[in-house]
């Protein structure tokens, strides 16, 4: 049965990284299922149309928690002592978030939402984006895949351009592993068959990569 995840607006605007994370969200999840609340009317006013396609609410997730009853509502946070479970679909309806950009080190900023007495749960050690954690809740509570049977990546590297490389602060979703080839190791002969490295590439939101080269342009051209 289809979930619904909600995610608390904790920015001020709509900055573009938060923007395709949320884009992520709805075309995983679908737009009907992904509610985001606590928008100023500015940053509603923000919102592309592909991101008003879902559910915008002014109010916040306390407020609308009138209309969801709060046994149906599970906080997704680092700090809960219990890790998501697939059964955890078959107790909550909501799956709430925080729409954070996540700092690093992690400032806790989701204890503000730990204040409002949801249950909680975690996706292991390691901060996600926002769009990751929807992603993998989603996984865990309707493709009932255990959370240890999802394949992370941490902290990658991401080439952005032939010497340029940026290192991300977060647990992604591993893609397929894709098999890059590697000439044969330097000083074996060249009979061996090369070595087959298989190389894990983050799911990242469609667009980000352009999004993080031209940050970087930005950040190169101060110097
Ligand atoms: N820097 C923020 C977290 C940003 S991540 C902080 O310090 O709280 C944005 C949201 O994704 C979090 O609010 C939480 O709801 C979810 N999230 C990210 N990583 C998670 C994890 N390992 N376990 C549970 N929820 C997580």
């Amino acid at each position: 049965m289809a979930k619904n995840y909600i995610v608390e607006h904790m920015e001020e605007g709509m900055h573009d990284w938060c923007t395709l994370e949320y884009e992520h969200m709805v075309s995983v999840c679908g737009a009907d299922h992904i509610y985001f609340t606590a928008l100023t009317p500015k940053t509603l006013a923000d919102m592309p149309a592909s991101l008003r396609k879902a559910h915008c609410h002014t109010e916040d997730v306390l407020t609308m928690g009138d209309r969801i009853p709060h046994e149906k509502i599970c906080l997704l946070d680092p700090s809960s002592p219990y890790p998501l479970a697939p059964e955890d679909g078959d107790t909550y309806d909501f799956f709430l978030f925080g729409g954070i950009l996540g700092d690093d080190p992690p400032r806790d900023r989701t204890g503000e939402l730990r204040k409002l007495g949801f249950a909680t749960r975690h996706l292991g050690p390691v901060q996600m984006t926002t769009d990751t954690a929807v992603n993998v809740s989603r996984r865990v509570v309707e493709g009932k895949t255990p959370l240890d049977k999802i394949q992370f990546i941490d902290h990658p590297e991401i080439k952005l351009r032939k010497k340029e490389t940026v290192t991300m602060p977060f647990r992604y979703i591993a893609l397929p592993p894709k098999e890059s080839t590697e000439v044969a190791v330097e000083g074996e002969e060249s009979t061996k068959k090369s070595k087959k490295a298989k190389k894990l590439e983050p799911l990242l939101p469609p667009g980000m990569l352009e999004l993080l080269k031209k940050d970087n342009d930005t950040a190169l051209d101060l110097f």
